[in-house]
């Protein structure tokens, strides 16, 4: 195999930016086939192979890459396909460059870029799509029944690998549409809703049950799924959906959002389509309130709704927690970021009362200028305000985006199912809860973190089930 020793990747092809912040269509394009076999010529197929071990759920990269180069994509996709469910997802979200491309030896020396990996496994995955047609095959039952709570990307990946070793599974779902926050968090533009409702039928046609519009813990508890349901395991993987808020003045108004709450509304429920029956504020100017993925996902729709977005940030730019390539975007689409800024206090429209919270319109955001001080516990060097520095940010929207911890709803409702300091529910390294015969993994074990790392808490938690229900 000729190598292709250029110290940079194939760029991306991606539309416009001046285009793309007016439209909801996916921003990145996807190698062609030729960019493909280019890039992965990039990968020195190193012995070492230091990718596969910065995986979380340790996909053959090397493996994957030769066959690519030599324009086997289908094979590619099956050496992908034995340790990941969803890789067109993954191609497109995973934080790689923290991953396998951070750990990638092409991307060591001064200059050179890591190859392409995140890109090339999407280019597998959108070929494998297009163009195989086979059905999944479906494994005969070993006439053993698991639970899944919650249909994010913990509980698919749990549900498909006990499905292959036989079992019969049923995902409950709070929500009417399965898929979790690659259904209700991450907007279009990043991940096409069609990708992931492949992901699922695929699922779905292996005979994994998905139920929708069930509660687990108002509609059916843990307890009744174990005892009148006749269920020997169930895996929880509902996530972490609750929103945090930063207790100021005013945060009661109309015009105020979480992230949450205002990625629902444009994702689920498509409000960002004119026909669609839910409402979404089309704000003239927004601020989204913090630096990570979901703030950069939030002043992204709200700038193609049409506002003017600023991102409110306490720290600076070097502190952003979002992936670099999401704020490169959010720049490119003219988000303006308003760093080293805290937010002290909503103000409301004139005639309303800011103390009475039901009432009145965001009319203004009152921010104090931040200079960093001293490394926090965290190592970061903490954000102190410039006294005497407020100004206000006139607005009509502000969306907060300061992270998200588990909804207690099922640790309420169920007895001796023991939690960690911020109600994420407590599990051991194979995902094992204080109960007997309930396992856990994800956001709800973990706090907000990532699909890769869901999946692969996922995939623990099935092997750990399989061998559980094997000894009894
Ligand atoms: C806006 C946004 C952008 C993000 N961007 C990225 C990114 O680019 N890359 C990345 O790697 N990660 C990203 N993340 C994080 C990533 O999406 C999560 O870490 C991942 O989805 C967690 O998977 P999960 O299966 O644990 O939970 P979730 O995806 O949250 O799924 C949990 C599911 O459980 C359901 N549920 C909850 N309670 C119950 C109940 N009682 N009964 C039944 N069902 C229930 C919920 O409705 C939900 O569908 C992002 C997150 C958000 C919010």
């Amino acid at each position: 195999m000729a190598f292709n020793m250029s110290p940079k990747k194939n760029p991306m092809p991606t539309q416009d930016p001046a285009v793309r912040n007016g439209n909801f269509s996916e921003v990145a394009l996807g190698y062609t086939k030729e960019q493909a076999i280019d890039e992965a010529k990039r990968c020195l197929n190193c012995k070492t192979r230091p990718c596969v071990a910065g995986c979380p759920v340790n996909i053959a990269i090397p493996e994957f890459i030769v066959k690519v180069a030599a324009g086997e994509f289908e094979e590619a996709y099956q050496i992908i396909a034995k340790d990941s469910a969803l890789p067109a997802v993954c191609g497109r979200v995973c934080p790689q460059e923290t991953q396998c491309e951070g750990k990638c030896t092409r991307g060591i020396k001064a200059g050179c870029e890591a190859v392409g990996i995140g890109r090339l496994e999407r280019f597998v995955a959108d070929y494998h799509n297009e163009n195989a047609a086979c059905a999944p095959e479906v494994i005969p039952s070993n006439g053993h029944k698991v639970a899944v709570i919650g249909s994010g990307p913990a509980g698919l990946t749990c549900a498909g690998d006990l499905r292959r070793l036989g079992y019969e599974v049923t995902v409950y779902e709070a929500l009417h549409v399965a898929g979790g926050v690659l259904v209700y968090g991450i907007p279009e533009f990043r991940l096409p809703k069609a990708i992931v409702e492949k992901e699922i039928e695929n699922l779905k046609a292996m005979g994994v049950k998905i139920e929708t519009n069930v509660i687990i813990g108002r509609t059916i508890t843990i307890e009744e799924l174990q005892t009148d349901y006749g269920y020997e395991a169930v895996f929880i993987g509902s996530g972490a959906g609750l929103p945090k808020f930063m207790g100021i003045e005013g945060e009661g108004l109309k015009g105020v959002y979480s992230a949450n709450e205002f990625l629902t509304r444009s994702n689920l429920m498509k409000a960002y389509l004119s026909d669609s029956a839910t409402p979404i504020q089309r704000a003239k100017q927004v601020a989204v309130v913090g630096g990570g993925n979901v703030a950069m996902d939030a002043a992204r729709t709200a700038k193609r709704l049409g506002a003017e977005v600023h991102i409110v940030y306490r720290r600076g730019e070097a502190e952003l927690p979002a992936r670099r390539e999401e704020i490169e975007h959010a720049k490119e689409e003219g988000i303006i970021f308003d760093l080293l800024t805290n937010p002290t206090r909503i103000l409301a429209t004139a005639e309303t009362d800011p103390k009475k919270p039901a009432f009145g319109w965001v009319d203004g955001l009152e921010c104090v200028r931040m200079e960093l001080g001293e490394p926090d516990a965290s190592g970061r060097r903490s954000p102190v305000p410039i006294v005497g520095s407020e100004f206000i940010l006139p607005v009509d929207c502000v969306i907060m985006a300061l992270g998200t911890s588990p909804n207690p709803l099922l640790t309420s409702t169920t007895e001796g199912l023991a939690t960690r300091r911020r109600g994420e529910i407590a599990v051991d390294e194979n995902g094992r809860t204080s109960l007997e015969g309930v396992y856990c993994g994800g956001d709800a074990a973990t706090g907000s973190a990532t699909v890769i790392k869901a999946m692969g808490a996922g995939k623990i938690a099935a092997k750990a089930i399989d061998a559980y229900i094997k000894s009894k």
